[in-house]
């Protein structure tokens, strides 16, 4: 594996991405990121990792702060995984050139978008850089971001002409989606979360064999997982999987959740 920390030398060492996958990381490499290269692998001859903890998505600097970090066993595993390009970036290398800036309009200020301000904004603007960059054209990028997933689709995946490749979420066997924050949680959070987990997982399968008389407004289930699990939910919602728009849950839609607990906060869908 060949470890690049510098655009001059990327440059230097591909010429052609005519072959290689992208998988975008910040990092602490689980078995999601993992699903990711291994996908790549299968469809791509060669594949390059990036890990970025890119600043300006960060709507709080003591989030930032203490994200989990930890390259060194990082670049043990991805090596192990035969990745053919590590590339850590700094973040002057990263921000030195000029690049167009996105900004999402008010039908976009949904789900994360309306609680954390300035996050997709952040990540919009760092893969548009990391795009342009690594030239790739096939992306790599996991289900459990899903409106990260959505909004990069809709917003660079036709400017760059890049396919983004949707992996599914890899779930601990107790349910927990895979996350680099789950670090920060002690084994009490970590059971609440496989709880919280397996609770939205039976309202989804009731709500899709039940579609026609099921509720839609989820506002007594969240009072009830707050009250029962100490956490505060940001936002439980049906959307629809092609626009995230509220679903009637008529066409294919998802679960999505997104709560702090201990003061980390978690997202995910189902
Ligand atoms: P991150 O390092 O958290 O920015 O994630 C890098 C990529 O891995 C993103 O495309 C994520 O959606 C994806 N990812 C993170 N966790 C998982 C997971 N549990 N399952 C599948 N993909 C994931």
């Amino acid at each position: 594996m060949k470890i690049i920390t510098s655009i001059f030398d990327l440059n230097k060492e591909i010429k052609n991405y005519k072959n290689v996958g992208f998988v975008p990381t910040m990092g602490g490499i689980h078995n999601g990121h993992i699903s990711l290269i291994k996908a790549s692998q299968k469809k791509k001859k060669k594949t390059i990792v990036s890990i970025f903890v890119n600043p300006t998505q960060f709507n709080n600097k003591i989030d930032f702060k203490k994200y989990p970090r930890n390259i060194k066993k990082d670049i043990i595993l991805l090596k192990k995984l035969n990745v053919n390009y590590l590339f850590i970036p700094n973040s002057k290398d990263i921000y030195k050139f000029k690049a167009k800036k996105f900004f999402l309009r008010k039908k976009d200020k949904i789900l994360c978008a309306k609680f954390r301000k300035g996050h997709f904004e952040g990540v919009l603007n760092v893969m548009n850089r990391l795009m342009s960059i690594i030239k790739s054209k096939d992306l790599f990028m996991g289900e459990k971001d899903y409106q990260q997933l959505y909004l990069i689709r809709k917003f660079l995946s036709k400017k760059f002409d890049v396919r983004i490749n949707a992996c599914p979420t890899i779930r601990t066997t107790d349910k927990i989606a895979l996350s680099t924050r789950n670090k920060l949680l002690n084994k009490k959070s970590l059971n609440k979360a496989s709880q919280i987990a397996k609770l939205l997982i039976a309202i989804k399968k009731r709500s899709k064999f039940s579609s026609s008389t099921f509720k839609l407004d989820l506002s007594d289930y969240k009072i009830e997982l707050e009250k029962k699990f100490k956490i505060k939910i940001d936002y439980l919602e049906f959307r629809d999987e092609k626009n995230l728009k509220l679903n009637n849950l008529k066409n294919k839609f998802r679960l999505f959740i997104a709560y702090n607990i201990d003061r980390i906060r978690l997202i995910d869908n189902f």
